[in-house]
């Protein structure tokens, strides 16, 4: 593998003293874009619709050139630059920056031999799995095909495959990144630990990134799928989710819900209006072997009321808990737990359970676990919590704002004694803070870093942790 290290351009333009902006469109392959443009409300616009974003100019970056002269770029014009391939962890903290999409940053390099893949800022995990398939190796991908490989990794990653390899974090090998100082460099363990292991989960903050090489594992075998049940079985589905994850091989990851579909017209009429209770699973195995672990949760309801469980290609893993994959407004917010006791469940579905009137979409529970609590050589994990709750609402209605807030303080006010500390940057919602995500030790240490290598503060991540 060959590296290359580029200086600062003695050639970079003098900043214009009017207009701190005007000069950056011709020195790029790419297009600016600034409030008033054509296309600039549309390019500002995160995934989530619920964020506003008002950056001082959009970047649509062609190429990791056209990254490396916009941070020089803002460097010397005391600007912020954040960079976004779409959004979907998007916050309000863009004021002041200018937002650099990735999104054409979109080569994918695997070697199979080496089970390593090379990847641009723009590609998302949808393209790499495609780009997998048939090689009998998975790179550590969430629910969403949709989310960028960057993004994900840099806020820690929580995979369908972490409790057997570990997450996403833990799986980068090597970044490219264009520094604060404006240099274009692979960062490695070897050329740079302190730098590397705040990559490995400490999100976006340390500069921005141009592409990752990233470990491959084995999944010679893949099965999966979504189990749905009356959401009146909810209570007893998820007692015996507990009794299967309290045994559960490594090589399977189970999450249960209790899912409320609106009654808007838009939806298929099989689950408009109505409520479930669904378990997703992913296992590296055959059928056979998932269809027995599963046959306790199968037991368990009065009725399985679909049941997409099959042979998964890596492609199809994006797939399985049918989310969303067009922008829209959500909410979202998570908690580690140690336990998911019958008390914990009671008072759960006591707030969004079947038959109650809540403005939650969704409430889910994650198995952590497994490869998850190992020593990690990042900034994210370990992770000792073997459960994860998370709450998705959508937001089609600003009225719905508040009402989804107060469903959302509820839900932590209850899970609160059962708080098992910090997760993954990747899962705080968007007005989340970062000392959330990592215990005080990790927090400080990142902070420290940060003032080293980026004392002015110009690249800004979704999740600033300057402060403090
Ligand atoms: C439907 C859905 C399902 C999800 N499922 C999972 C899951 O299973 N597990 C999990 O862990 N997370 C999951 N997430 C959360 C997701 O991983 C985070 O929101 C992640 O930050 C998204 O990354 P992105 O690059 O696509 O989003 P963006 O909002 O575009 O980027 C998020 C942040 O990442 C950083 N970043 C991105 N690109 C760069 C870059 N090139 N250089 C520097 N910093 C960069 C920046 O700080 C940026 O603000 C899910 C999110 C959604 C919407």
């Amino acid at each position: 593998m060959t590296f290359t290290q580029q200086s600062p351009r003695s050639t970079d333009p003098a900043p214009s003293v009017t207009d701190p902006l005007a000069d950056l469109g011709p020195l790029l392959d790419g297009t600016v874009l600034r409030p008033g443009d054509e296309g600039y409300t549309e390019s500002a616009a995160p995934w989530n619709r619920s964020v506003e974003q008002r950056p001082v100019a959009v970047v649509l970056a062609s190429t990791a050139q056209d990254v490396v002269r916009t941070v020089r770029f803002a460097g010397a014009r005391g600007l912020r630059v954040s960079a976004q391939p779409s959004g979907h962890g998007a916050t309000t903290a863009l004021e002041d920056a200018v937002l650099l999409r990735t999104g054409a940053l979109d080569d994918i390099w695997i070697d199979a031999q080496s089970r390593v893949a090379r990847v641009g800022a723009g590609v998302t995990w949808g393209a790499l799995m495609t780009a997998l398939d048939g090689t009998g190796l998975v790179g550590l991908a969430g629910s969403s095909p949709v989310v960028s490989v960057v993004g994900y990794c840099l806020g820690g990653g929580l995979s369908w495959f972490s409790r057997r390899f570990g997450t996403g974090a833990a799986s980068l090998r090597a970044v490219e990144l264009v520094d604060p100082q404006g240099v274009h460099r692979w960062v490695t363990e070897d050329r740079d630990p302190e730098l590397m292991w705040a990559l490995r989960g400490g999100g976006g903050e340390f500069g921005i990134v141009t592409a990752v090489e990233i470990d491959l594992f084995p999944a010679p075998r893949i099965v999966g799928g979504r189990l749905a049940f009356p959401a009146e079985d909810a209570r007893d589905v998820l007692r015996a989710f507990r009794e299967v994850t309290s045994v559960a091989p490594e090589t399977l990851s189970l999450w249960a819900s209790v899912t409320h579909f609106p009654p808007l017209p838009l939806l298929p009429e099989e689950i408009r209006g109505r409520s479930f209770c669904f378990v997703d699973a992913v296992h590296l195995g055959g059928p056979d072997e998932l269809n027995a672990l599963l046959a306790p949760i199968r037991a368990a309801g009065t009725a399985v009321l679909r049941d997409t469980v099959r042979p998964l290609l890596p492609s199809e893993l994006g797939t399985v808990c049918e989310e969303p994959e067009e922008p829209s407004a959500a909410a979202h917010t998570a908690m580690a737990v140690t336990a998911i006791d019958d008390e914990l469940l009671d008072r759960v579905l006591g707030l969004a359970g079947p038959g109650v009137a809540t403005p939650l979409f969704q409430v889910l529970v994650r198995h952590l676990g497994g490869a998850l609590r190992a020593p990690t050589a990042g900034a994210g994990g370990p992770i000792a919590a073997p459960y994860l709750v998370t709450a998705l609402a959508m937001l089609p209605d600003p009225a719905l704002v508040e009402p989804v807030g107060a469903a959302m303080a509820q839900l932590r006010e209850i899970l609160r004694p059962w708080a098992a500390g910090p997760t993954t940057l990747s899962m705080l919602g968007a007005g989340e803070d970062a000392a959330d995500a990592f215990d005080a030790e990790t927090l400080a240490r990142l902070r420290r870093l940060k003032g080293d290598v980026d004392p002015g503060g110009l690249i800004r991540g979704n999740h600033p942790f300057a402060r403090g």
